[in-house]
């Protein structure tokens, strides 16, 4: 029975128990998936920020490209921060800006005699000082600027072989100078001013020197002047990279790097590219973009272009829980795996978006609010299961426990009733028979009868008590009761029965007991039962002590014999309801293991307490203990039964 009320409650406990871990862990998985459709939009926008990032970056470069000269443009990008750095290509597809590495040198069909006898001086004479002179009449007889400023320059380098420093750094600084060289080339294109500037402040070394400062100016500001286009790009890097060099201070070129960039790009691939879209560059980590109409090409470093990038998106979120990063293809991610990501879009082929949430524990923790609120009602449920259980097993226990106290009840009392009923019957009937004449044995025979018949009388009593026991409807009428009179009741109801089997009966109640508040008749009752089983109980030593006296404002009755004793286990459970020790005892001696249980049930109805203390073989002592009236307890009881 009970088995199957534990399958009945395990069985829906567990199925319950399974469906909340499914319940929870789709829970888990539906929060997952609200965050990444959220996330998934959020991704969306973010490719369209960098569809609109790149479409302007284009916008923007067609834009300049059509106002102005290569170089500007370059420069303009590059200041602009729009581009580390960009090459202008023409519309053959040829880089115009940085131009093409240092041509070839260009030299006149025929050279002029001066220029032939002044080198005949220089080379084959080795006289550096007249070669010097030859070379400044060169320079002051010829009025294209070219060869004036061409013969200047072959004046420094004789005066210089001929250890006139001074004298040289004079010409650098005077003649060369002069507006009417501004534009002058050498044989291979290059600016011939910008160049002996830089040999004049090299060969001065001194930045104190009142001629260094205006010198180096002019040069900075011819350097960085973009719009002029007669500059060549080779030539302006190498004197910026020079520049640096002798003056690390003052010379700061915003443009510098981007110089660099594009002509070590240029050396890995100077042809433009076909599709304006971001590409990775010959250069490690450098990633390159064409405008729409293919004339300019930009490069990005790819740490400045994450940055902007990442910066461009972040701009359009309010939102601070999750952050987006750009994967760049083949590399690692470097914040772990995203939570979600999406393809950059067109502009970014095989980039990836990745969206990191700012607090990872965010999901579980609104799924946990779901979850709690599942366990929660899991629990009750399961709590309510057991609840019901309990109850229904308590039920069903009880229901038992009666149907078997029917069970025995009616056993015990047919069996009861059998015996006493049964020797009444012979004795009547041999009386009826007219047997005996003699007077004296139809009064033993009567006394017998009587005898038996009290013995149901006590039985039907105890039947009774049991009966409204069960049903509660016992009631007791609390009166004060003198302890001796008690006594003295049970006394005088038992005193024939232990005469006649030759028992003897001591009774110690002193006189200045104080009263009981108790139902007298019911603690009589109480005496009669311990009376009537010490009678049972006893078996050679036929003695029997009552005792009354007082205890901490209790009043305790005894009742003591020298019989049969219990064993330790046995005096344990002798209160218990139809509890008898012994099998062969209750077939020899009457009884049905009631007496105790109504004893022990008046006693604690009157606030008190029963107890035995026995040794097998030497007999029982049984102590009831009772309120003295007046006491806490008995002012208890008397609130309680008014
Ligand atoms: P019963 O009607 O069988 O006497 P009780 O409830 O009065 O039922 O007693 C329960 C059992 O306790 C008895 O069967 C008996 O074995 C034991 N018992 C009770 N009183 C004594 C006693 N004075 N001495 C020894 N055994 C006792």
């Amino acid at each position: 029975m009970f088995l199957l009320l534990l399958v009945a409650v395990l069985l829906p406990t567990v199925c319950l128990l399974w469906f909340m871990s499914r319940t929870v862990r789709n829970e888990r998985l539906a929060v997952r998936d609200q965050f990444e459709t959220l996330y998934q939009s959020r991704l969306v926008d973010a490719q369209g920020e960098i569809a609109r990032f790149w479409e302007q970056r284009g916008a923007a470069f067609d834009e300049y490209g059509d106002r102005m000269n290569c170089a500007a443009v370059f420069a303009g990008y590059v200041r602009k921060g729009l581009a580390d750095s960009v090459v202008c290509y023409d519309s053959a597809g040829r880089p115009s800006y940085p131009s093409p590495a240092v041509t070839a040198p260009v030299f006149a069909e025929t050279e002029p005699a001066s220029w032939r006898r002044a080198r005949n001086v220089e080379y084959a004479q080795k006289d550096p000082s007249v070669a010097a002179g030859l070379y400044r009449d060169i320079a002051q007889e010829n009025e294209d600027a070219n060869s004036a400023a061409r013969g200047l320059q072959a004046q420094v380098r004789c005066l210089l072989k001929a250890d006139q420093k001074d004298a040289a750094v004079k010409v650098l600084t005077e003649d060369l100078l002069q507006p009417k060289h501004a534009d002058a080339v050498d044989p291979r294109g290059r600016l011939i001013v910008p160049s002996a500037q830089l040999l004049a402040l090299q060969l001065l070394a001194d930045q104190t020197h009142p001629v260094f400062e205006p010198v180096a100016d002019a040069l900075r500001a011819r350097l960085t002047d973009y719009g002029d286009e007669a500059l060549p790009s080779a030539q302006r890097r190498f004197l910026m990279g020079q520049l640096k060099l002798l003056v690390p201070d003052a010379a700061e070129f915003v443009t510098y790097e981007a110089e660099l960039l594009a002509a070590r790009y240029l050396e890995t691939d100077p042809s433009t590219i076909a599709t304006s879209s971001v590409q990775p560059s010959g250069l490690p980590d450098v990633w390159r973009f064409r405008s729409r109409r293919g004339t300019i090409v930009g490069l990005f470093r790819q740490a400045h272009l994450l940055a902007d990038l990442e910066e461009a998106i972040a701009a359009r979120f309010s939102q601070d829980d999750a952050r987006i990063a750009l994967l760049v293809p083949g590399a690692k991610p470097s914040e772990g795996t995203p939570f979600a990501t999406l393809p950059a879009g067109d502009a970014l082929p095989n980039w990836q978006l990745g969206l990191h949430p700012t607090d990872p524990s965010r999901f579980d923790s609104a799924a946990d609010e779901q979850v709690a609120a599942y366990v929660w009602s899991g629990g009750l449920v399961i709590l309510l299961i057991f609840g019901l259980a309990g109850l229904l097993a308590h039920y069903i226990g009880r229901q038992m426990r009666l149907t078997r106290l029917k069970n025995d009840l009616v056993a015990t009392v047919t069996h009861e009733l059998k015996t006493p009923l049964s020797s009444m019957r012979v004795l009547v009937d041999t009386l009826l028979d007219g047997q005996y004449e003699d007077k004296h044995i139809t009064r033993e025979y009567l006394e017998l009868i009587a005898k038996e018949n009290i013995r149901l009388s006590r039985l039907i009593d105890n039947f009774l008590s049991f009966s409204r026991m069960e049903r509660n409807k016992r009631s007791f009428d609390f009166r004060e009761v003198a302890p001796s009179d008690v006594v003295a009741a049970a006394i005088d109801a038992t005193r024939e029965k232990f005469e006649s089997a030759g028992f003897r009966v001591e009774t110690q109640v002193p006189s200045d007991l104080p009263a009981l508040y108790a139902d007298a008749d019911a603690i009589v009752g109480v005496l009669l039962n311990l009376l009537d089983n010490a009678y049972k109980y006893s078996d050679n030593d036929r003695h029997v002590i009552v005792r009354a006296y007082e205890d901490a404002g209790a009043v305790c009755f005894d009742v003591e014999d020298h019989g049969i004793g219990l064993s330790r286990r046995a005096a344990r459970r002798v209160f218990d309801r139809f509890y008898r020790v012994d099998q062969r005892l209750s077939r020899k001696t009457e009884g049905c293991g009631l007496g105790l249980d109504i004893v022990q049930f008046v006693v604690t109805s009157h606030g008190g307490e029963v107890a035995v203390e026995s040794q097998p073989g030497e007999g029982s002592k049984f102590t009831v203990r009772l309120p003295a009236a007046g006491s806490e307890e008995a002012a208890k009881l008397q609130r309680a039964t008014g």
